[in-house]
This record gives structure tokens, C-alpha cells and sequence, in this order.
């Protein structure tokens, strides 16, 4: 068994521009994680891997591509049908040894995250990593206790895994996002393909490492790196994988939809959000108002499932304003290894330049008011990909910062007149991931919250529930993850009809019936 240990990421606090010291370079990655072992990619282009806080590379990784592709999809291919006979018991004792060599590498997958992401330490290690094993451990335990067959009348309806499982995942909260679908596609029996994002692919080879240590047969999970464009289009239509999982952008989701269609591949999609915060107007404005600003600043604003509009009645929106203020007063942004900070850097050069020109948009557009940040570099981090954390109040609903995702900490305060109008525009953008509503009634709110068109609504701040399915509507995806129904994801049904007919059984159409099938007075009329 090949373990490749991930070497510590080189700690350069070189000024930018300085001569380049040869003990500080980057490590170069050159394979991908194939059939059990670590095989060399022939890949020609390289990734460079860069840490946000400081703009330099952290390593490079092969550009994969689609041979990489071809050569994991054959392994998971050739692996699976032994996974798929192997007891349930033996599956769940060898992931929870993956779930053991994910917690003793905890500290690990957290200084990665900090270093790819730029998630703040304390966060990377208590959320991003916290959060995955405990939902790693979750989705075992969960397939542990599955009824995987069950009577139907005279039918054994049975539950198989669905074959090769193509999981792509983004880079946003990278560790959480994967074991959520690799844990239980390996639990239902599918072989796995992982394709992280090309912008974080440190974690995934530490993973990867976990995963070599707990001994799975070859094949049965494979990692392999390159863009969405490349290596991920070539895995998500190689003709041995059956079902591709994905979670990233609406605009991938259309994306790899229609690639594949083709081959009426089972297609899974968890997207992007607009997700609204509604304070009703009996709300405690100060506990609604303090909850959605720290919900939205989670992970830098980078999350799908971010509060991005906060919707407050007319006659209270400078009340709230005036709430959100202080609350964000005490958030700090700033190099993500300090244990002080809240706020690290956006992800990428290009995460930077996207999330400016929205915030410019919104001062161009419709007549927002900018109450707080603004597009300019947050004062003293002039290195990094930081932002300031921005509001906008009075924000028409239809406008452009009210409708896209803009994936950073940007609030839009929308003030609305009634009830009515306020679900409306809840409601009124292509996305339908999440929400929340506040009220001073429970009762209340948990009715508004069932006219919300989306997949999860947090009522009067309920908090997550792995065990709960987890997914959009509209365009924010297809399927769901989490708890039973994150698990039948990867499973195909199947009905098997025994002979032992049921009394009064309803006997279907069929032009010559077999002897042992036959009811009697069928038997009269044949032939
Ligand atoms: P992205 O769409 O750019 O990339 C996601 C993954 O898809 C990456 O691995 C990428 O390489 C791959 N990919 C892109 N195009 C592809 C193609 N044509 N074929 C195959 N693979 C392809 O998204 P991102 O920037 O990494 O992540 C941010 C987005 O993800 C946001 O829109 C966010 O809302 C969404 N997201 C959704 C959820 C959810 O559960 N609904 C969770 C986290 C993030």
C-alpha cells in the first residue's frame, strides 16, 4: 500500500518580489489517486494552487485530463461489482476506519483549508473540518441502520448502488461538501470518482491519503485533479459512469445537465443561492437582524446557503440598519492563520474581481443606498484577496444585486410593505435553496416559511440537521444530500415480483400466461 504523506505547506513570509529561496518552493504534485496507488498523471499543463492571504503559490498539481479521467473511470468500473457484493457490515466497518484516519488528520486538513481557502483558522478547524467529520460520521451510520430491501404486497423491492458515481465539488467548504456525497455513495455500494475543484485540490490528496489508509479495495474510490472544463467534462460523460453528483455553480449545473443528457446519466445537482432572511414584522429585530449578518459573513460570504437578502418592514428598515452596523462592527477581517480574525480573504484573483464589480454594480443600479463597505481593499491588506464587508439598503428586489449570487459579504437590506409582497419577493429570483423567517410566533413562521420555494427554510433560528434532506429548488439544484435521502442518491430501485401470488392479486396484461402464474380462470380463456 502506497501512503503518501502530504508535506507540511512551506511557511513564506518572504516580502512579495524577494529573490526565491529554494527550500520554501512550492511542492509539485504530479499523480492522481488511481486503482489503490499513486499514479503518475501525463499531464502536460500544471495548476497552480495559491494561498488567497498572500497571493503565492502553494503547490502545483497536474492540469488532469481526459486519459486521467478514462483511467479512473475503468478502475471504479472494474471495482464495482465486488463493492456492490460486499456486506453492508464490512462497508460500514471500513468507512468508519476512513472516518478514524479523517480524525487523525483533523488538524492537517484544517491548516490546508486555511492555506487554500483562506478560511479563517479557527473556523477551518471547528466548521470546514468539525463539520465533516461529524457528517462523515453521520452518513455511515445512517446507511448502517437502512432498510436497503422491503415486502411490496407480492413484490421484494430492493435498493442496488447505482453503479460508477462521478462526485464533483467545489472549493467553498471543500471537505464538508465531498464526504457528503462520497461517504454515501460508498456506503450505498457505488464505486467513486472524486473531482475536487482545480482552486482546491490540496485537501482532497489528503483525503485521499485517509482514505488509502483505511485499505478500501483498489478502485473503489479514485481522486483525480484537473479543470471542469478538461478532465471534468471527459468524466462526467465517460461512458462508465452512471450517476454524476455534482455541487458548484447553477451555471456548471446547466452545464454538465446537458452533457449528460446524451446518455441519460442519473444527474444530481446542488447549485447556487439567493437565499432571503424574512423578519416579520412581530420579529425581535435584533436577534433576527444579528443572526442573518453572522450567517452571512460565514466563510467570507462564500457559501450557498448565505442570507444575502435580509427583508425588513418599511417602517423598521433604519432600526435594522442601524442593528446590522453594530453587528458587523465586531467581525475582524484579516490574515486567516491569527485567531482572531473572522473574515479571511475571497478565494482567487478572479473571486476578488467578480464580487468589486457587483458592489460597483450596486451603487451604479436602482437606486440602492451603500450604508456600509464598498469596493475598495479593507484597510492595511493590501496583499490578499480581501474585501470590505458591504450593505446596501433600500435595494429594489429586482435589481441585479438582488438576484445574482454574488458569493461574498454582501448584504441587501430589501424593505417590503406587507406580508404578501414580502413572500413575493422571497420567491422572486431562479434560485430556491434557503431562507429563513423570523416571527414572534412560532406558529407563524413555520407557516410563511411552507411559501417559501425552497429546499431548506430555518425557522426562528433552527439550527442544521445532517439527518434532514438537503437541496434546492429551481435552479439552485436537482436531488438531495443528507440523512436517507443523500444516501438513495446513489441507489437504483428495483421490484422483483415473486410467484407466490397475493389472494385478490391483480393480475397484469400479458398475452400467454405461464403455467405457474396462471389464475384459473385466466387458464379458461387461453388460447
Ligand atoms: P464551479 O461551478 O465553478 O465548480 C464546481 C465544480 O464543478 C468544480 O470541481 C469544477 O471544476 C467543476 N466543473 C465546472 N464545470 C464543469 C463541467 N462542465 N463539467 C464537469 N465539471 C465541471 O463552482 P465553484 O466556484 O467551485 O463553487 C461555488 C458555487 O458552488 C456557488 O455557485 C455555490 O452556490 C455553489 N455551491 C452549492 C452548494 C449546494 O449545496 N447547493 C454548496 C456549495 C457551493
Amino acid at each position: 500500500m502506497t501512503v503518501l504523506t502530504v508535506p507540511p505547506l512551506p511557511q513564506d513570509s518572504r516580502p512579495p518580489g524577494a529573490a526565491p529561496d529554494a527550500a520554501l518552493l512550492p511542492p509539485r504534485y504530479t499523480d492522481q489517486w488511481i486503482d489503490g496507488a499513486w499514479v503518475a498523471s501525463d499531464a502536460e499543463g500544471r495548476l497552480v494552487v495559491t494561498d488567497p492571504s498572500t497571493e503565492r503559490p502553494l503547490a502545483t498539481v497536474p492540469a488532469g485530463t481526459a486519459r486521467d479521467a478514462d483511467r479512473a473511470a475503468r478502475a471504479a468500473a472494474a471495482a464495482f461489482e465486488g463493492w456492490a457484493a460486499t456486506p453492508l457490515r464490512e462497508r460500514v466497518a471500513l468507512l468508519r476506519r476512513v472516518v478514524g484516519a479523517m480524525e487523525a488528520r483533523a488538524d492537517r486538513f484544517a491548516e490546508i483549508i486555511t492555506a487554500e481557502v483562506g478560511a479563517p483558522a479557527r473556523m477551518a478547524r471547528h466548521t470546514h473540518v468539525g463539520l465533516s467529520l461529524g457528517m462523515a460520521a453521520h452518513c455511515v451510520e445512517t446507511a448502517a441502520s437502512h432498510t436497503f430491501e422491503e415486502r411490496v404486497g407480492h413484490s421484494l423491492v430492493v435498493r442496488e448502488p447505482a453503479g460508477v458515481a462521478a462526485c464533483v465539488t467545489p472549493w467553498n467548504t471543500p471537505l464538508l461538501l465531498t464526504v457528503q456525497k462520497i461517504v454515501p455513495a460508498l456506503m450505498a455500494g457505488c464505486t467513486v470518482v472524486h473531482k475536487p475543484s482545480e482552486i482546491t485540490p490540496l485537501h482532497a490528496r489528503l483525503l485521499a491519503e485517509a482514505v488509502a489508509e483505511a485499505d478500501l479495495p483498489p478502485g473503489v474510490f479514485n481522486m483525480v485533479v484537473g479543470t471542469g472544463a478538461d478532465l471534468g467534462t471527459a468524466l462526467v460523460t465517460h461512458p462508465l459512469v452512471d450517476v454524476v453528483s455534482l455541487t458548484g455553480s447553477t451555471r456548471a449545473g446547466r452545464e454538465v445537465s446537458a452533457l449528460g443528457a446524451d446518455r441519460i446519466k442519473r444527474v444530481h445537482l446542488e447549485l447556487g443561492g439567493k437565499n432571503a432572511s424574512l423578519v416579520l414584522d412581530d420579529a425581535d429585530l435584533a436577534s433576527a437582524v444579528a443572526a442573518t449578518v453572522d450567517q452571512m459573513l460565514f466563510n467570507t460570504g462564500q457559501t450557498c446557503l448565505q442570507w444575502s437578502r435580509l427583508l425588513v418592514p418599511r417602517d423598521r428598515q433604519d432600526e435594522a440598519l442601524q442593528l446590522v452596523a453594530e453587528a458587523m462592527d465586531g467581525y475582524v477581517t484579516g490574515d486567516p492563520r491569527d485567531p482572531a480574525t473572522d473574515l479571511g480573504p475571497l478565494v482567487s484573483a478572479a473571486a476578488h474581481e467578480r464580487v468589486t464589480a457587483y458592489v460597483r454594480r450596486g451603487t451604479e443600479e436602482g437606486g440602492a443606498r451603500l450604508v456600509l463597505g464598498g469596493p475598495g481593499r479593507p484597510a492595511g491588506l493590501d496583499t490578499g484577496y480581501y474585501v470590505r464587508p458591504t450593505v446596501f439598503a433600500d435595494v429594489d428586489p429586482l435589481t441585479t444585486i438582488a438576484q445574482e449570487e454574488i458569493f461574498g459579504p454582501v448584504l441587501s437590506v430589501i424593505p417590503y410593505d406587507d406580508e404578501e409582497q414580502a413572500v413575493r419577493i422571497v420567491n422572486g429570483t431562479r434560485y430556491g435553496l434557503h431562507g429563513a423567517v423570523w416571527s414572534g410566533d412560532d406558529a407563524r413562521a413555520a407557516r410563511v416559511a411552507r411559501r417559501f420555494r425552497s429546499g431548506l427554510v430555518d425557522v426562528n433560528g433552527g439550527q442544521f440537521n445532517p439527518a434532514a434532506p438537503f437541496g434546492g429548488f429551481k435552479q439552485s439544484g436537482i436531488g438531495r444530500e443528507c440523512g436517507t435521502a443523500g444516501l438513495e442518491a446513489f441507489l437504483e430501485t428495483k421490484s422483483m415480483q415473486l410467484p407466490q401470488g397475493a389472494p385478490g392479486q391483480v393480475v397484469g396484461p400479458r398475452l400467454r400466461a405461464t403455467a405457474a402464474a396462471r389464475p384459473a380462470d385466466t387458464e379458461r380463456n387461453d388460447g
